[in-house]
Parts: structure tokens; sequence; C-alpha cells
């Protein structure tokens, strides 16, 4: 049997192990040139950060992970470094880049766990030099051990603003300030739902401590302004929760307002995708085992709707055992009824998550007509309101008609970085739910790929 893993991030590696243990030697894909996934991404070898200092509490599991990715890799058939691009669900196929060559592979299951990426809105000077998202400010401090600025504000709300926070002042950077886009008192609301992960819970607790502890400059309720600055970053500008203005002098900012699914393999391998009011994401539609309507396709990890590092690598696991007991195998009934009990009790403290950190979906309806939204096509949010407005186009009633009218989400991201925040100008302007809009269809290359030039 013909099986494919894309993704050797948690959810991929406990995905593998399950395979490798049935007696399988999975085709292994990642477009990185190793395994850990975003969270335990890994420097380039010659770099000597133990892992203490680059995953901090994480250190253990990210040890753990890495030896099971070690001990996989020569029992599979491991493919680092090899975009996948497309995937044709009616030839069973997978389309590859590596190396600047083009392989297609066929499969009888394919296992889908590619993760998720920064949720971005737009705002005056976003697209200055010396911007980046969380994860990618991030990336830059564990993969390449060097930080976006020496003075850095992060932005946006979630777990993740605190845990850059604490990581760049860890690593000795200057913070100028933390400002998360959520008030106190909605994160206080959701505190009974947060003791469902009381280990979660508290590192969160124990980083804004830290973080204030140093005095930290720290916001809640914040609502941004503008990122000032000619040829790169000089300022942020922001009101606080009571309305007063604030400028806050910085060289680099990291924003993000949570993580959405990378999930444009699942799109064209035609699984249906549901609105996830909670999330404030589409999601590829799945069980809680796995298995999509699509046969032989399943899905696992953040790919599959937001769960974080632990519940990706249950669910890579539980995944797994889903298209081994299709293929015949019998799975190991405890071990599944462990990864179920466990899954089910993670997705409770997720949903109290998801309230404590919303998606300020008004912040991005709100834009101001001249912010670039798509900054592929350099498309402001006003140029979006008035395609959905006016004619000669007509009125674009959701998205892919917006985006044919204003070539918006049409540029190399293919509206992976402007697709959520485009959604919600676009409803606020046709006065409807922003699930009614719908969102960007996913369209090969999904991510993209060199071409090569023709030589006379
Ligand atoms: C930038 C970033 C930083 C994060 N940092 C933290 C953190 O510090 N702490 C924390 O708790 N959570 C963090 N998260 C969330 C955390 O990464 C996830 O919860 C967890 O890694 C999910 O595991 P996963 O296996 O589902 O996906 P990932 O770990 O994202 O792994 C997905 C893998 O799939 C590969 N892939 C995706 N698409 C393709 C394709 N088309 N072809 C080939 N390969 C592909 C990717 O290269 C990647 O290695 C971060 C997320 C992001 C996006």
């Amino acid at each position: 049997m013909r099986v494919a893993v894309v993704g050797a991030g948690p959810a991929g590696v406990r995905a593998v192990e399950q395979l490798v243990r049935a007696g399988l030697a999975p085709i292994w894909i990642d477009e990185a040139s190793d395994g850990g996934g975003r969270i335990y991404q890994r420097p380039p070898a010659g770099f000597r950060r133990d892992a203490r200092a680059l995953y901090g509490f994480e250190a253990r599991r990210a040890t753990a992970l890495h030896a099971a990715l070690g001990a996989l890799k020569p029992r599979t058939d491991w493919r680092p470094d090899t975009l996948v691009w497309n995937l044709r669900p009616k030839a069973r196929t997978l389309d590859l880049l590596h190396d600047g060559a083009q392989q297609a592979i066929g499969y009888d299951a394919v296992l889908l766990c590619t993760g998720a990426m920064d949720r971005v809105i737009p705002l005056p000077g976003w697209t200055r030099p010396g911007v980046t998202t969380l994860g990618a400010a991030q990336i830059a401090l564990k993969a390449q051990g060097c930080a976006i600025g020496r003075r850095v504000v992060f932005l946006g709300t979630g777990p993740l603003l605190w845990l850059a926070a604490y990581q760049y002042v860890k690593a000795g950077v200057e913070v100028a300030a933390v400002l998360d886009t959520t008030r106190f008192a909605t994160k206080l609301a959701a505190a009974p739902g947060l003791l469902h992960g009381p280990g979660t819970l508290a590192k969160g607790l124990y980083y804004t401590a830290w973080l204030r502890a140093r005095r930290i400059p720290v916001a809640e309720g914040v609502v941004p302004l503008a990122i000032e600055g000619e040829e790169s970053v000089t300022a942020l500008r922001w009101l606080d929760a009571a309305g007063a203005e604030h400028r806050t002098v910085c060289d680099a900012v990291g924003l993000g307002w949570g993580l959405k699914p990378e999930a444009q393999l699942a799109d064209l391998a035609d699984i249906p995708f549901d609105f996830d009011p909670l999330q404030h994401n589409w999601v590829p539609r799945r069980d809680p085992t796995g298995r999509t309507s699509v046969p032989g396709v399943y899905l696992a990890g953040d790919g599959a709707g937001i769960g974080g590092a632990e519940v990706a690598e249950r669910a890579g696991a539980r995944a797994a055992l889903a298209l081994l007991e299709d293929a015949g195998h019998k799975p190991d009934a405890a071990q599944v009824v462990h990864l179920d009990r466990a899954l089910r009790r993670q997705a409770r403290f997720r949903a109290a998550l998801e309230r404590a950190f919303p998606f300020p979906a008004g912040l991005a309806a709100g834009m101001a007509d001249d912010t670039i939204l798509c900054r592929c096509e350099a498309i402001t949010a006003g140029e979006l309101r008035a395609a959905a407005a006016e004619p000669p186009t007509g009125p674009a009633p959701e998205v892919n008609r917006a985006k044919a009218f204003t070539r918006i989400g049409m540029g190399r991201c293919q509206g992976r970085v402007c697709g959520p925040a485009g959604a919600e100008v676009l409803a606020a302007a046709l006065g409807c739910g922003v699930a009614a809009v719908g969102r960007l269809r996913g369209q090969p290359p999904v991510k993209p790929i060199p071409m090569p030039l023709a030589t006379a």
C-alpha cells in the first residue's frame, strides 16, 4: 500500500510513528530541510544553542519529537526540501517539487499534516521593512539565532504574542512594548475554561508575569493606529483601552492575531470546508479520527483546525490509526480510547483559549480605506469596498468574485495573508456575516514555484 504523509511537524511525526509500527514505510514529505514543524523547528546544522535555550519549557517535548523523527527517517521514504504544490484526488496523485525538479507520485492514502500560519490584520505601514508576523519573528530567533530588530514591539493577540515577547527578552533583545488587542476582562471571563489545560495556563501566566516583573511595557485592549517610518519602521502609534493615544519608538514590529490552518491541499483534495465561528477560521471537514469524506485522504494537526502542538501529536497518531484501520489493520483499542479521550479534553481547553483571545473582526472590518490590504498586488481596503458596492464590475457578493474584480488575493501568497482580513472588509461592506462571503478557493500551485527560463 502506498501511503504518503505531508508534513513532519508534531502531527506528521506521530502519524508516521504509527504507520511504521504497523510495518509500513510511507513516503514522508516536508518542504523544510528538516522535520520538527513550526514549534520544534531546528536550527541549521552547526548552530549551537541547546534545546533549553531554543524551546524553553518545551525542551523535553522537542527533544523527544526530534529523537522520534531521527529514528523514523531511515524507515521511511524521507523527502525533505520537497514542496507538495498540488494534489489531484481523482488520480490520487501528489505533484512535488524538489531541487527545481518536478515529480508526480501516486498514493493509495495520504495524510495531510500541513500545519498553520499567522493570521494578519493589515494596518497603515504594515508593509514597511521591519514588520514581520509573530511567527516569523520567532522563527528568526529559533532557526537563525537573530532578532527582527534591536527595539521591537509585539502587537496582536493570542498565546504566541506573549511567548514571542518572552523569548525575545530572554534572548537579550529590547522589547519596547507588548500590545494585546484583547481586553483583560475578556481573558478573565474565559479563565474557568482555561483550567482544562492547567499546564498551558500556568505557562501563559508565567510569561505575562515574567514580562511585567521586568517592567516591559504591556497594554491590553489596545487599538493599533499606524506603523510609522520611511525606509523602515520608526514607531507604532496606538490607542490604549481608555482611548488615549501613544507613540512607541521601535525599529521592528512583530504582529499576528492567532493562526489559520494551511489547508490548501485539503481544499484541492475536494474536502468540504466549514466556518468555525469560535476559531473564526474556515476549517476542512473531518471527523474526530481525522477521516474525511474523500476516500484515502486524512487530516491531522493545525492544518485540520488550530489545536496546538500537543493536540497535533495526538491527532497525528489518531489519524494514522484510522488510516490503518481502513486498510485492514486492527488498531489497539486501548490506545484509541486513550487518544480519543485526551483529544476531547484538549478540545475543551482550546475552546476556552479561543474565547480568551478572540479574533478582533471589527478591527479588520474597520480598516481605513487607504490601507494596503493585499500587499502582493498593492490593493487597498477602499478598492475592495468599491468592488463590493459598485458597477461597472457589479457587486461582489463573495470573496472569489471580489478577487476577480480587484486582484485581491491573486498574488504570490494567493490570499493566504490578506484573505481573512479581506473577507471581514467585504462582509462589513455588504452588511452580512463573514461566513456568508465564503473563502478564497485553493489553487495549484499552493505556494510559489520557480518557472524555468526558456533559453534561446
Ligand atoms: C510560525 C509559527 C510559530 C509557532 N510557534 C509556536 C510555539 O513556539 N509554541 C507553540 O506552542 N506553538 C507554536 N506554534 C503553533 C504550533 O506550531 C503548532 O500548534 C504545531 O506545530 C502544529 O503541529 P503540526 O504538525 O500540525 O504543524 P507544523 O508544526 O506547522 O508542521 C507542518 C509541516 O508541514 C510542512 N508543510 C506544510 N505544507 C507543505 C507542503 N505543501 N509541502 C510540503 N511540506 C509542507 C511544513 O514545512 C511543516 O514542517 C507556531 C506556529 C507557527 C505558524
